[in-house]
This record gives C-alpha cells, sequence and structure tokens, in this order.
C-alpha cells in the first residue's frame, strides 16, 4: 500500500509514524522548506489533558491521554514527565477554584510545597494546582528528529505536488492552509515569544491564571521560556502585535520579575486550524482522507488522529476497498 500525505506539521509526521511502522509505502508532500509554515512550529509542546479540560471537551482528556506514552515510544528520552503547575496572583484566587472545578488529576499545593517543587517561585503564590500526570516535549526538537526517524525508515519527502501519482490513498494533513476550503473549518490565532535569562529555573509547565491574559510558560531549558500564547478569532498570521506583546511579557513579569530583564530572543505567531466544537476530524472521501482541526491540541491529540486515520487505511487496504 502507498499512501501520500500532504503537510508535514505535527499531524503529518504522526500519521507518517503511524502508517511506516506498519509497513506501509509513506512519502510526505511539504510544500515548506523548513518548519516554519506550520502552526506545529510555534507550540507550546505541553502534553496536558487535564488542564485543557478547563476549556475543552471529555473527549480531549480521553483521547489526549495516551499522548504522553506515544510521544515516549516515538522519541524515546523526548518527553519530560514532571506535571503542570498552575499558579494565580493572591486577587485570582477565585479563578484558581473555578479552574479546579472544572478539571481533575491534580493536588492542591501551599507556598511550602509550590517552594519545594518550583524554588525559583517561593514566596510568590499562596496556592497552586499541581497536576502530576501531565508531560511536556520540545516541538522543535520532537518535529526535527520524528522526520528524521521517518527517513531512516524509508519515509520519503518530496516537495508539494498536486498529483497522487498512483498512490492507494491520500491524506491532507496540511492544516490551517485548507481554510476556505475544509467546511467550516476556521484559524485560531496564537502568539508567542521566547525569552532567556539565568536569572530563573523552572522544571516544568507553569500556568498562570488570569481572567483575560491567561499564560503558560515552558521551559526549554539553559534559561530559554516559552511563552504563551494569544488566542485570538482570525486566520491572520502576521507579526505578533504590539497589544500581544505588552500582555504576554505583562504576564511572564507577573509570575516572576526576573523575567522583566530577560532577553527577548523571538516572537512568532501560529495559526491553529479549528473547528466549531474545537475538536479534530478524520474525515473520508473517496481515496482522501483529511485530518485537521487540531486547535490547542497538535502534539496532545496527533496520536490518536493519526492511530485512526491508519486504522482506516489498513482496513481498507485489507479490504480491497477502492472507494
Ligand atoms: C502558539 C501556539 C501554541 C500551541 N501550544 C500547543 C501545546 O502546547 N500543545 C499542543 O498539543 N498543541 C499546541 N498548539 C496547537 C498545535 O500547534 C496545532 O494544533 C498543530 O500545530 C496543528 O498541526 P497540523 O499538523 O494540523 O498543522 P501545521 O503544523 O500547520 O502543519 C501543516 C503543514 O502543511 C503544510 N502545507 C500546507 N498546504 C500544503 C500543501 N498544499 N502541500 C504540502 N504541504 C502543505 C504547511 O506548510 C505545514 O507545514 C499550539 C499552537 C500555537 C499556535
Amino acid at each position: 500500500m502507498r499512501v501520500l500525505i500532504k503537510g508535514a506539521g505535527v499531524v503529518g509526521l504522526a500519521l507518517a509514524h503511524e502508517l511506516s511502522g506498519h509497513g506501509v509505502e509513506v512519502a510526505v508532500a511539504e510544500r515548506q522548506a523548513d518548519f516554519g509554515g506550520a502552526a506545529s512550529w510555534f507550540a507550546g509542546g505541553m502534553l496536558a489533558p487535564w488542564c485543557e479540560r478547563e476549556s475543552a471537551e471529555e473527549v480531549v482528556l480521553t483521547r489526549g491521554i495516551g499522548a504522553i506514552d506515544w510521544w515516549d515510544r516515538a522519541l524515546p528520552g523526548e518527553v519530560s514527565r514532571n506535571g503542570t503547575l498552575v499558579v494565580a496572583p493572591a486577587r485570582d484566587a477565585g479563578e484558581l477554584k473555578r479552574f479546579a472545578s472544572r478539571t481533575s488529576g491534580f493536588e492542591w499545593l501551599d507556598a511550602e510545597a509550590i517552594a519545594r517543587l518550583e524554588p525559583a517561585l517561593a514566596g510568590r503564590f499562596r496556592e497552586a494546582l499541581f497536576f502530576p500526570g501531565e508531560a511536556h516535549l520540545d516541538p522543535r526538537r520532537a518535529l526535527v528528529l520524528l522526520r528524521q526517524k521517518l527517513v531512516e525508515r524509508g519515509v520519503s519527502f518530496v516537495g508539494e505536488t498536486d498529483g497522487d501519482s498512483g498512490h492507494d490513498m491520500i491524506a491532507d494533513c496540511s492544516g490551517a492552509s485548507r481554510i476556505g476550503t475544509v467546511a467550516g473549518l476556521r484559524g485560531v490565532r496564537g502568539e508567542m515569544l521566547y525569552l532567556q535569562t539565568g536569572e530563573v529555573e523552572l522544571s516544568r509547565p507553569v500556568r498562570l491564571i488570569h481572567p483575560r491574559i491567561p499564560l503558560y510558560i515552558v521551559p526549554r531549558g539553559d534559561g530559554l521560556f516559552m511563552c504563551g500564547a494569544t488566542m485570538i478569532e482570525t486566520d491572520d498570521g502576521g507579526p505578533i502585535t504590539a497589544r500581544s506583546l505588552m500582555e504576554l511579557l505583562n504576564a511572564a513579569y507577573t509570575l516572576h520579575p526576573a523575567f522583566g530583564e530577560a532577553r527577548l530572543i523571538e516572537t512568532g505567531t501560529g495559526v491553529r486550524p479549528a473547528f466549531a466544537d474545537n475538536l479534530p476530524r478524520v474525515m473520508r472521501a473517496g481515496n482522501t482522507v483529511t485530518l485537521n482541526g487540531l486547535y490547542r491540541h497538535g502534539f496532545l491529540l496527533s496520536p490518536a488522529l493519526a492511530e485512526e486515520a491508519a486504522d482506516l487505511a489498513l482496513a481498507r487496504n485489507l479490504k480491497g476497498d477502492a472507494a
């Protein structure tokens, strides 16, 4: 069986991994020379199914839980299983309680326990929620390493192609570029930045609850921190706005004033592809399967989506179904 995957973002690569692992001959067509056009490049890399339940359907939790093991198996040693810490300034204590009421899988921490877990935050917050089962990875490393692994497995990477050149199945994994051609698909702009400082050390993603500007900071090692992310209803992928930059920096400063002295290494924008219910879809029409709508959950839900699409492809192959 031969499958052509269009798009080398996280879901395209996850599907290539699933299919090639089952002996399928896979080619991946990517229109960009690097990952810079992919929303996946700008992600936080949080594998946070319990925290995401705060604003997402239960299915994001149930389908997302397996992602941590999936990434560990696919890229051994790349997943940090240190949990997630959620904090709020004293004036937003009510927001933290609301977050707790909408989630599960956490324990309450007092100021001393916060200081034991993240010494850099000692004395800054009175209480926090700790989600011990969550994990994170560096999405940029993960994308590069996954692609390398696929090449070693014999998966070929080619430029953009219109033709299907005799493939048994086409998998369209081209993300937000399909807005306007896939019914109901919209863009949710996410702006982020990288800060670097030797003054703060964190071991896990920290989410700062705020009624207007929620922030998360994901440590990348060597004093580098990814800070994100805005959620703006538009498919405009242009540079970060001054307002978003100010708000993200303000929130980082609230988490720890040392971020005020940090170097601003990079700003970026990714457009999250999303359907109205913010849940992803695997959609089949003829010999084309479309995987899209990963929204805020590309790294969290790609494994489940890729497994679903691979099952579809393999079942179809067994039946010799040419529909
Ligand atoms: C700031 C930000 C933070 C995020 N944080 C997280 C997080 O912490 N955890 C998490 O799970 N998710 C996170 N997400 C969500 C996640 O990044 C997205 O859900 C995911 O990247 C979508 O992946 P995708 O493969 O569908 O699309 P993309 O990553 O956009 O990939 C699509 C690819 O298709 C290519 N392409 C387009 N058209 C064609 C064509 N015709 N032919 C060939 N190639 C084509 C594009 O160049 C691109 O490389 C975040 C997103 C943003 C923006």
